[in-house]
C-alpha cells in the first residue's frame, strides 16, 4: 500500500494551523476555561500533545508488529491530560510542539501502511488511518483554540471527509437520530437512515461544525466529538 498522500498533506497543514494559532495565545490564557466543556486551554493543548505521542505509538506498532496501544486505558488518557494541564504554559507548548514534529517524522518514515493497528475506541484499522486520526485532531482543535479559525477555513475535501467520517461512525454504531444533511453548496447530501429523519440544512462547513458537536445550526445536540 502506498502512503496516503492527501492525508499526510492534511496532517502537515493542520499541524501548522494549530501551532500558529497556539503561538498567538498568551501564557496567561492557559488556565482560563476554553471552548470545550470542563477543559481549560491548558487541557486542550496538553491533549493535542499527548494525542501525537499516542499516535506515534501506533506508528511504532505498524512498523514493528508489536502491539503498542495509544493509551493503556481511557482513565490513564484522562489522568495524563489532567497532569499535563498543571504544567507551566511553556512546558505545555514544548510538549505540543515536540510530540507533533516527532509524529510527523514518524509518519514520513513509515512504509508499512497496510499493517493493522487498534484505535483508542477499539477499532482495528490499517495504518493509513493514523494520519487521518491526526488530521481530525489538529484541524478541529485549531478551531477549539478559539482564536477565530472556523470550519469554513478548511479545504472543501476535508470538510466532506470529516462529515462522511462522523456520519459513517454514527451509522455503524446505530447512534440516533436518523438524519439528512442538506448542504447548500454541495450536489449530494449525507444520510443516516432510519425512521423520520431530521433534516438539517446549512453550508457544508456549517454542517461539519454541527456534526462535530460544535453547534451553530438548528438540529439535535449530538454531543462533542473528539
Ligand atoms: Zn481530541
Amino acid at each position: 500500500m502506498t502512503a496516503p498522500a492527501q492525508r499526510l498533506a492534511w496532517v502537515e497543514q493542520g499541524s501548522r494551523l494549530f501551532l500558529d494559532q497556539l503561538a498567538s495565545i498568551p501564557d496567561s490564557a492557559f488556565p482560563e476555561p476554553g471552548t470545550l466543556p470542563g477543559w481549560t486551554t491548558a487541557h486542550l493543548v496538553a491533549h493535542v500533545g499527548y494525542n501525537a505521542k499516542a499516535l506515534s505509538r501506533l506508528v511504532r506498532w505498524a512498523r514493528t508488529g508489536e502491539e503498542s496501544p495509544m493509551y493503556p486505558s481511557p482513565e490513564s488518557r484522562n489522568a495524563e491530560i489532567e497532569q499535563g494541564a498543571k504544567l507551566p504554559a511553556g512546558e505545555i507548548r514544548e510538549l505540543a510542539t515536540e510530540t507533533d514534529s516527532r509524529l510527523r517524522a514518524d509518519l514520513t518514515a513509515l512504509t508499512a501502511w497496510d499493517a493493522q493497528v487498534r484505535t483508542a475506541q477499539g477499532r482495528l484499522v490499517p495504518a493509513t488511518e493514523i494520519p487521518w486520526l491526526r488530521t481530525r485532531e489538529v484541524w478541529i482543535h485549531a478551531v477549539d483554540l478559539g482564536t477565530g479559525v472556523g470550519f469554513d477555513d478548511f479545504p472543501d475535501e476535508l470538510v466532506d471527509a470529516l462529515i462522511a467520517d462522523v456520519v459513517g461512525l454514527r451509522a455503524s454504531r446505530d447512534q440516533g437520530p436518523a438524519f439528512v444533511l442538506e448542504a447548500s453548496d454541495r450536489a449530494s447530501d449525507w444520510r443516516i437512515p432510519g425512521e423520520e429523519p431530521v433534516v438539517v440544512r446549512g453550508t457544508a462547513a456549517e454542517l461539519c461544525r454541527w456534526i462535530c458537536g460544535r453547534g451553530g445550526l438548528d438540529g439535535p445536540d449530538l454531543g462533542k466529538w473528539l
